[in-house]
């Protein structure tokens, strides 16, 4: 079997889908070609690592657990049809493992990577766009903070393809999915009250700093205070001009 051919079939093997012989064969060239072994590993680690981070996205509260069944059923089949995404995820993930020990970024920002990476590799999607839909602060039952989903920017470059809810390290957060350029980038907005499971960035914010910025394996990362909330945005773009983007954050319905 050649390279391309065990590639192919990487991801059938791991999820035990491929028949005996070719399960075989696929062993066999594991054995033998480092290469190919070396993806294997990555793309098995990124399994365990997206398990993990769509475990914790049903690890809280019932409420939540209700929410993320009914508006964000991620299908096995989607995920299968992406695995060169996937694959192409884990490598730079493997890849970033070593630069990451040496320099870890701001709390908040490292909690919210896996949100924004998520939508990059599109394991999410917007739910709906403008207002919180009646249906879903009904969920709620008046507890969801619709006024999370009204901030955006006024910068043009920044186009925005819906929200959705999510939540970071148990705090509940609109999560705000959108484009500047080509560029995916996130905007994560959440009740300053919940700023205390960031104590790192807390401290930043309130040491002065208008904008707390850090980086989160590839992506840079700012953050700050707009009205009685916590903005931040995420993306592979320039820090000075995620910045700009930030300072021009208003909540639109207020
Ligand atoms: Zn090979």
């Amino acid at each position: 079997m050649k390279c391309a051919e065990v590639r192919k079939f990487v991801r059938l093997y791991l999820d035990s889908e491929l028949d005996a012989k070719h399960s075989f064969e696929v062993e066999q060239h594991l054995e033998s070609c480092v290469e190919c072994a070396g993806l294997f590993e990555a793309e098995k680690k990124f399994d365990v690592r997206l398990g993990r981070f769509l475990r914790r996205g049903h690890a809280t509260r019932a409420l939540w657990e209700n929410i993320e069944v009914q508006i964000a059923p991620v299908r096995r089949g989607k995920l299968r049809a992406l695995w060169p995404i996937a694959l192409a995820a884990s490598v730079v993930i493997a890849a970033g493992a070593v630069f990451l020990t040496k320099s870890r970024g701001l709390d908040l920002a490292n909690a919210v990577e896996e949100c924004h990476s998520a939508y990059v590799h599109q394991l999410t999607a917007p739910e709906f766009k403008g207002p919180v839909p009646d249906k879903i602060a009904q969920q709620f039952g008046g507890q969801l903070d619709t006024a999370a989903f009204a901030y955006l920017p006024s910068q043009t470059t920044f186009s925005s393809s819906g929200a959705r809810l999510c939540h970071v390290e148990g705090v509940p957060v609109a999560l705000i999915l959108g484009h500047c350029g080509e560029t995916p980038v996130s905007m994560i907005v959440f009740k300053k009250s919940e700023i205390d499971r960031f104590p790192e960035t807390k401290r930043k914010l309130e040491s002065g700093d208008p904008i707390a910025c850090s980086h989160s394996g590839r992506y840079q990362f700012a953050a700050r205070f707009v009205d009685d909330h916590v903005v931040c945005v995420v993306g592979d773009r320039p820090r000075p001009a995620l910045e700009d983007l930030l300072r021009t954050v208003r909540r639109a319905d207020g």
